[in-house]
């Protein structure tokens, strides 16, 4: 990206001679005010994120998730289907590290994709570039969604005219394998560890003091899930969460917004989870799992596999129609009296089978 000490003054651009007021309402209808930010080789690059600004029903302020308790990763496939046993177009979607970003994670790979944020308005002037970064800045909702992008905000602070350092809304998500969340409850036994997973955990583990060099931040989201096909109860929660906290704690006027999925009775866990009885420091957001995913078959190959976490219930007929909410405490009734409701609708599904199968 050209460096804005390169762009040359336009003392005679009648857009600089405007009062400011008019050229930030033009700006504003230039720049994106969702953002994703990523790291690739040595260098940040920016495009537009098309999912934030679809509210977050639970949170008016959010906008950073798409809404629809169904987004199960069905809404992935592609408008034609592929059948057989590899899917090189909707498995790899199901295994994106973005999760819900992932048709923004297509767009920034795509060199051709209108996705891509158009900087030229930066480049016209040094004047120019400062009031947009600051715009950027002031307006836009930061997306990353790796810890890398993460580190090279916070080792690079002078990046982008250290825009990161006058951010005020800032959202991650990241979906890394399981045992990244495994290896937070052993933090000190790094040995074993691969060099990507131990580089993860050590950013993770500082990542509050990172986010608190941006001291204008007031807005801070974070989406977690891992990517495996078992159940998110296997995390624990506490121990992934607590260092972060506890490195916020000194910046009462952040707030913090946590989406983590929904728990599953079986492995729930006072001492690992933040179930419903525990008050928390920030506001925090249980979500629908992905219920469909893409698991590698070796040799380049990719599959599409139907798992469910949590709840198992709405995917029956008659449960179907009820809020998320009903499903939820109708099916925790069952395992409370110590049903296994996952055996349950299995059962039930292999009836509709059978039933179907006789008409
Ligand atoms: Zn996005």
């Amino acid at each position: 990206m050209q460096s804005h000490s390169s762009a040359k003054p336009q003392k005679n651009s009648a857009l600089l001679r405007a009062p400011a007021e008019l050229r930030h309402e033009i700006y504003s209808y230039l720049v994106p005010d969702h953002i994703h930010a990523c790291v690739q080789g040595d260098k940040l690059h920016l495009s537009t994120c098309v999912v934030g600004r679809i509210k977050e029903e639970d949170d008016s302020k959010g906008a950073m998730l798409p809404s629809s308790n169904m987004l199960d990763g069905y809404e992935r496939q592609p408008k034609v289907p592929l059948h057989g046993d590899h899917d090189p177009v909707w498995a790899p979607r199901l295994r994106s590290t973005w999760g819900p970003h992932w048709i923004c994670e297509e767009n920034t790979l795509d060199q051709h994709s209108e996705g891509k944020l158009d900087l030229a308005l930066l480049l016209v002037c040094r004047d120019m570039y400062l009031e947009v970064v600051d715009l950027l800045a002031r307006t836009a909702v930061f997306h990353i969604t790796d810890l890398e992008t993460a580190n090279f905000l916070h080792e690079r602070p002078l990046l982008l005219c250290s825009m990161q350092l006058r951010l005020t809304q800032l959202s991650i998500t990241l979906r890394p394998p399981i045992k990244f969340y495994q290896s937070l409850e052993r933090p000190d036994d790094d040995t074993t560890m691969e060099p990507e997973l131990a580089s993860a955990t050590q950013t993770w583990s500082r990542l509050g003091s990172i986010i608190r060099q941006f001291n204008r931040l007031s807005r801070l989201w974070i989406w977690l899930d891992h990517d495996d096909p078992c159940s998110w109860s296997l995390v624990n929660e506490r121990a992934t969460l607590q260092p972060l906290i506890t490195q916020l704690s000194g910046s009462p006027n952040l707030k913090i917004s946590i989406y983590l999925p929904r728990l599953h009775p079986k492995y729930e866990r006072e001492d690992w989870h933040y179930t419903s009885e525990t008050p928390t420091p920030f506001h925090l957001h249980r979500k629908l799992r992905q219920r469909w995913h893409g698991v590698e078959k070796g040799q380049g190959r990719f599959q599409v596999i139907h798992k469910v976490d949590f709840p198992f219930l709405i995917d029956i007929i008659g449960f179907d129609e009820m809020s998320m909410v009903e499903v939820e405490e109708e099916e925790r009734k069952g395992w409370r009296k110590g049903t296994d409701m996952e055996l349950v609708v299995e059962d039930l599904n292999h009836a509709n089978i059978h039933e179907n199968m006789h008409i």
